[in-house]
């Protein structure tokens, strides 16, 4: 199927263990100016074509395997003009039956009274992240990583349980992950990413503390937060029929509370690393991130530390 804003080409497949060179897709021909693929899902994989103008599928078919050559998967894209392919794009939303949800089923009420955190592995599956300076590590499996020490950290604790929105190369939705703590009722969401800067600007050092707000607190931060903001347009997510947020006045209240407990959560977060690790100069920062977005869950997303710095 196909996408508007930016225009894509969507092709959904059972789970595909790709195993194509570092690059592949990072620049395309013709109507194709790159593609990505991976996993969206257990059990599903997808591949998403990024399109220079409109287009429109004008054949696809399979070919069996012949004369030594595997299997082909064939696709013809032509050029096409936006309002053609938009009113494709709508025949398309009327049959195709809606985005599945990666979500698992609603959990039941803990008899557990220790407070719950979730860990949010930032990206996932078809969704890399950024990438290290050498192009080779990607953001997607550092955040993996340190997101199972860091659970099994506080869980050796004692004093919290954790919930994990990943625990495997998925990809999950933004939204997803926002709706995944609201559900277990959590009472700290941390999402863990990695972040970058081109050598022009900089050679940036240290882990950063990001809260929600409208306002972006420096120049630097607004960019980052579409860079991280871009998840579900990368993995083919059509967002167009996304409810909006609840306008309510108990929600406003609750937000402001919890706005308030995460700048402290962020605060004392920070002071506890300085100790420890290197921070960034300016360590605590807000921005616009989709992933901070509830209401009533006290959330922080933390860029561990700049992957393009060496
Ligand atoms: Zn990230």
């Amino acid at each position: 199927f196909t996408l508007a804003n930016p225009y894509r080409v969507v092709i959904d497949l059972p789970q595909v263990t790709f195993a194509l060179p570092a690059g592949t897709g990072d620049s395309g021909r013709g109507l194709v100016k790159a593609f990505r693929f991976g996993l969206v899902m257990k059990g599903g994989s997808r591949i998403v074509i990024d399109a220079r103008k409109p287009v429109r599928i004008d054949k696809s078919f399979v070919l069996d395997a012949a004369y030594g050559q595997p299997a082909r998967l064939v696709l013809d894209l032509v050029a096409t003009d936006r309002e053609s392919f938009m009113r494709t794009l709508a025949q398309e939303n009327k049959s195709r039956p809606p985005e599945r949800k990666v979500v698992s089923a609603a959990p039941q009420a803990s008899s557990d009274p220790r407070p719950l955190i979730v860990v949010d592995p930032g990206h996932g599956g078809i969704d890399t992240g950024t990438k290290g300076h050498n192009g080779q590590i990607e953001e997607k499996t550092i955040v993996l990583e340190f997101a199972l020490l860091l659970r099994d950290q506080l869980e050796k604790s004692g004093k919290y349980r954790v919930a994990m929105t990943r625990t495997d190369d998925s990809f999950i939705a933004l939204g997803d992950r926002v709706e995944f703590a609201r559900e277990r009722n959590a009472a700290l969401f941390v999402s863990l990413h990695a972040d970058y800067l081109s050598r022009k600007e900089g050679d940036a050092q240290g882990a950063t503390v990001y809260t929600l707000s409208e306002n972006a607190s420096d120049a630097e931060a607004p960019q980052l937060a579409d860079a991280e903001n871009k998840a579900d347009i990368i993995a083919g997510i059509d967002l167009s029929n996304e409810p909006s947020d609840v306008a309510d006045i108990l929600v406003d209240l609750a937000r402001r509370e919890t706005k308030n407990f995460s700048h402290q959560f962020a605060r004392g977060l920070v002071s506890e690393m300085r100790s420890s690790i290197r921070v960034h100069q300016h360590p605590l920062k807000s921005a616009g991130f989709r992933v901070l977005r509830a209401p009533d869950v006290p959330s922080v997303l933390v860029e561990l530390g700049y992957v393009s710095n060496k």
